[in-house]
């Protein structure tokens, strides 16, 4: 199964399909299971990795003052980089150098710690970079109604992700997702995972994601990460959220 991923945009938008059809797949009962995973590649010389770095979609200082530039660069240069090259080194030679890592996810339990703990650094800070933007918009259409059915109002929305961020107790991340159902819902998860893993407790497609680890916000904020939460909302990219709500709709 040869990819053509030169393109990063390409690779993004596959990222977001891929991601909705391999945790539906997985996530429905008696639904279409992907074969892809158990697939043995023969020749892996021949084959490209589909996993890659990509840019930072905008300038180290974009999102200031809200999360300063150095905290970008460290984040995104080091962290971030750290994560996905530990994580190619933990898949190095094997099949999952080819398998989306939906469909890695999706399967997580029966993987090392080190792809469940590097797979998640490396994925998950895509889905954060992409959902900041200092020019996000605001929610319209039906991610707009959808929060508004859920959470009675987009404040209450906003109050009720930020309090689990608040008081999530350690390092990981605060989630908004579509279930199975689709129905919208906050979650957390502990350090690395998110709710695309089978281990989650609870599953769905990511639509907004905040990083509560320190390093995402204590050279600025230090020990006051309600400052970082409640700033996060200057910054959302709103109109990644209704695209990734939309790709979760059509698969
Ligand atoms: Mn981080």
């Amino acid at each position: 199964m040869q990819k053509n991923v030169n393109n990063i945009d390409m690779q993004r938008r596959d990222f977001i399909g891929i991601t909705a059809l391999g945790v539906l797949a997985a996530c429905i009962p008696g639904g279409k299971k992907s074969t892809s995973a158990t697939k043995k590649t023969q020749d892996l010389s021949n084959v490209k990795i589909i996993h890659e770095f990509p840019e930072l979609p905008f300038a180290y200082n974009a999102l200031e003052p809200y999360i300063d530039a150095k905290t970008v660069e460290l984040h995104y240069d080091k962290h971030h980089r750290g994560y996905f090259k530990k994580f190619t080194s933990a898949i190095e030679g094997t099949e999952l150098e080819q398998i989306p890592m939906s469909e890695i996810f999706a399967k997580i339990s029966s993987y090392s710690d080190p792809i469940r703990n590097y797979g998640g650094g490396y994925y998950n800070h895509i889905l954060y970079w992409e959902n900041l933007n200092p020019d996000g918009g605001k929610p319209s259409g039906r991610l707009l109604t959808k929060i508004i059915r859920h959470f009675d109002s987009f404040d209450n929305f906003k109050k009720t992700f930020s309090d689990e961020a608040k008081t999530l107790f350690g390092s990981g991340w605060v989630w908004l997702i579509i279930t199975p159902d689709n129905k919208l819902k906050i979650v957390s998860t502990p350090n690395q995972d998110n709710p695309l893993m089978n281990i989650a407790e609870y599953r769905g497609i990511p639509l907004l994601t905040i990083d509560i680890w320190e390093h995402s916000y204590y050279l600025k904020y230090k020990n006051k990460r309600s400052g970082y939460i409640d700033n996060f909302w200057n910054i959302v990219n709103w109109k990644k959220v209704n695209e990734r709500l939309l790709n979760a709709l059509k698969a």
